[in-house]
């Protein structure tokens, strides 16, 4: 991974959280704040106009700053877990030195970790780690099985669906939604849905 790639990433995940305005305000106005959109609207936005500056960077230094900056311009929940996620890959990739995909995979399941610890939340309680684990589980299940990019970057999008639409029926127990009850029930997490999202993007990079 380079910066030319992380900026690449960066450009495809604001294209799909632009495309996908309408799905994402419906779900955050229906189960949170109504916030969501203009979140990930704001930090993908910040992210891409920072893109002269990533790409003079490794990718270690890269993915940290991009963390830093997303604490500093996202509000609500997201923010922190997502800048979360970006530190906690960009330190194994630091540690590790290496651009192997079973380092990737590595730094990718620890940036979801440090998601959960920070978020005090797990699978199953209606949030965006319902894809981001199974996602990280994958992923290095694959890695570790030296599949091809291809194959590995297909999975990725099919496990990441599956873990969005599985938010459907479940009751929160983290974030605005908990308060609901099971009037949640029936709707997909809109953190959840912007993390399919932006997996989805990552993974049709040619
Ligand atoms: P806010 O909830 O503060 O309005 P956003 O609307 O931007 O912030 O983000 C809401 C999303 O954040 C939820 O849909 C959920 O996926 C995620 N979320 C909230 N709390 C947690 C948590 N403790 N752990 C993991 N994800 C969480
Ligand atoms: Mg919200």
């Amino acid at each position: 991974m380079n910066a030319s790639l992380i900026v690449a990433a960066a450009i495809a995940i604001q294209d799909t959280i632009l495309k996908h305005e309408a799905d994402l305000e419906s779900l955050d106005r229906a189960i949170g704040d109504g916030d969501h959109y203009i979140n990930m609207k704001r930090g993908a936005g910040a992210i891409v106009d920072m893109q002269q500056e990533l790409s003079t960077l490794s990718a270690d230094a890269a993915l940290n700053k991009i963390g830093m900056k997303l604490l500093s311009t996202i509000g609500g929940a997201s923010g922190p877990l997502l800048a979360s996620f970006f530190m906690g890959m960009a330190k194994v990739l630091k540690e590790k030195g290496d651009a192997s995909i079973d380092t990737y995979a590595q730094a990718f399941a620890t940036g979801v970790d440090t998601i959960r610890q920070r978020g005090k939340a797990d699978i199953g309680e209606k949030t965006m780690l319902d894809v981001l684990i199974p996602v990280a589980a994958k992923f290095t299940a694959m890695a570790t099985q030296n599949a091809s990019s291809e194959e590995i970057r297909a999975a990725l999008i099919t496990t990441a669906q599956q873990g969005m639409l599985a938010t459907k029926d479940l009751i929160a127990t983290k974030g605005r939604a908990a308060g609901l009850g099971e009037r949640a029930i029936g709707h997909i997490d809109p953190g959840a849905k912007s993390c399919q999202l932006m997996i989805e993007a990552v993974c049709k990079i040619a």
